[in-house]
């Protein structure tokens, strides 16, 4: 692999910014200096440094994003702004994706890696993955009619939903609408709204805040995104 390629990819820089480390005599190789970006080096057995730090090669990548409302989830589109688009240019990578998908009218926690494997876990029907979400819910929600979420409820076109739980946050009053929180263990189209529409209501604001064993970060804004700690990592696999 070219080591300006490996640079980039292990996020050390722009193209260009690696560049300028290798001409200005920052990088080395097995010990002797880089001199240029076309040189070869094997990742997984040559010994590349950035000065006296060493570029170690990793695969995998994984972050936490908050989605903000108003981007896609998707890794490309021709019209829409996409979750992709929120990366910087050192971090983005063109094999990163979402793990699963919100709404473009959802924010909150979205995983997003490159690592296919534990994506196909944390979807598979099997892996029963648990997301909990606030939903704004039009009118006033009693709690006897979320009650009807825990035995699992059939959709309209047919759909068999597992149990749900939910709870009511708070009633406002004035405005009247209702946050509830409602924890579902599986990840079928629009699942939140679908299930509100059977109460005979509609939701008007939806936020995931938590995935799997990730909640969303404290202080980590709408369309920002961090890299997931080795912890955090370890908890959702
Ligand atoms: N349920 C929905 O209706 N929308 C989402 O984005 C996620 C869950």
């Amino acid at each position: 692999m070219r080591v300006d390629k490996f640079l980039h990819a292990m996020r050390i820089g722009t193209r260009t910014q690696v560049r300028r480390l290798i001409k200005d005599g920052h990088i080395t190789a097995n010990g002797e200096p880089v001199i240029s970006g076309k040189q070869q080096i094997n990742p997984g057995s040559d010994t590349v440094f950035l000065d006296d730090v060493q570029v170690r090669y990793q695969q995998y990548f994984y972050y936490v994003m908050n989605k903000p409302i108003g981007v896609i989830t998707a890794t490309t589109d021709s019209a829409a702004k996409t979750v992709m688009d929120l990366f910087n240019t050192t971090d983005f990578r063109d094999d990163l994706f979402p793990v699963g998908r919100l709404d473009k009218d959802t924010e909150g926690i979205l995983v997003i890696t490159n690592d296919g494997a534990l994506s196909h876990d944390l979807l598979s029907p099997n892996h029963h993955v648990t997301k909990v979400y606030e939903a704004e819910v039009t009118g006033e929600i009693t709690a006897a009619q979320l009650a009807n979420f825990n035995d699992g409820i059939t959709l309209k076109d047919g759909t068999e939903l597992q149990p749900a739980q939910a709870e009511i946050v708070q009633f406002h009053e004035i405005e009247n609408f209702t946050t509830i929180r409602i924890m579902i263990h599986e990840g079928k189209y629009h699942q939140v709204k679908r299930m509100v529409g059977t109460l005979g209501e509609r939701v008007v604001g939806l936020r995931r805040i938590k995935f799997g064993s990730l909640t969303l970060p404290v202080g980590l804004l709408a369309g920002n995104y961090r890299a997931l700690t080795d912890d955090e990592l370890t908890a959702l696999k």
